[in-house]
């Protein structure tokens, strides 16, 4: 006999949630926002619940619908990476090949995108102005870290600035 007799009820919870999710779950990432995302839509709350409480991530809504015809929907999701990752890993076991297909797609489109932006900021700033060392400048105020900052952003600032003051403009 186990001492730790929880154990197995935690696996079968587990296994029951991995189960609704394979049914009524979804792995997804979008390329527009770049968020990546674990879902559940049911008609039912408890099982929601219950669902949210075995993973022991995420957050649930209601998200009502306007026709008569259809039933509200309870919504649970998680939207960051590591509460992807966590759900993922914990479900897998008992997820479909096709199911586990879909989560390892999402979280490797993100992960491209993850090191195209940072090639883009470690060449560009937010605004798409070269990082050369001639267009940058390193702001340095007393007691803080210097930082760098882009001289073409500064110098739009400006102009914008002296346009807003002009007198009728
Ligand atoms: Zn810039």
């Amino acid at each position: 006999m186990q001492d730790s007799g929880n154990v197995p009820a935690v696996r079968e919870g587990i296994a029951w949630a991995a189960g609704l999710f394979e049914g009524e779950g979804c792995f997804h990432y979008s390329a527009a926002s770049t968020h990546i995302r674990a879902s559940l839509n049911m008609t039912d709350y408890a099982p929601v619940e219950q669902f949210m409480r075995i993973v022991g991530i995420g957050k649930v809504r209601i998200q009502t619908r306007p026709s008569p015809r259809h039933q509200d929907q309870m919504h649970w999701d998680v939207s960051n990476r590591p509460g992807v990752i966590h759900v993922f890993e914990l479900l897998r076991p008992w997820l479909s090949e096709r199911r586990v297909a879909q989560a390892e797609r999402a979280l490797a489109e993100q992960g491209a995108a993850i090191a195209r932006a940072a090639i883009r900021r470690a060449t560009a700033c937010k605004n798409g102005h070269p990082r050369t060392p001639e267009n940058t400048q390193w702001i340095r105020r007393s007691g803080r870290p210097s930082y760098r900052s882009c001289k073409e952003c500064a110098r739009l600032g400006r102009v914008r600035r002296t346009s807003a003051e002009e007198p009728g403009a």
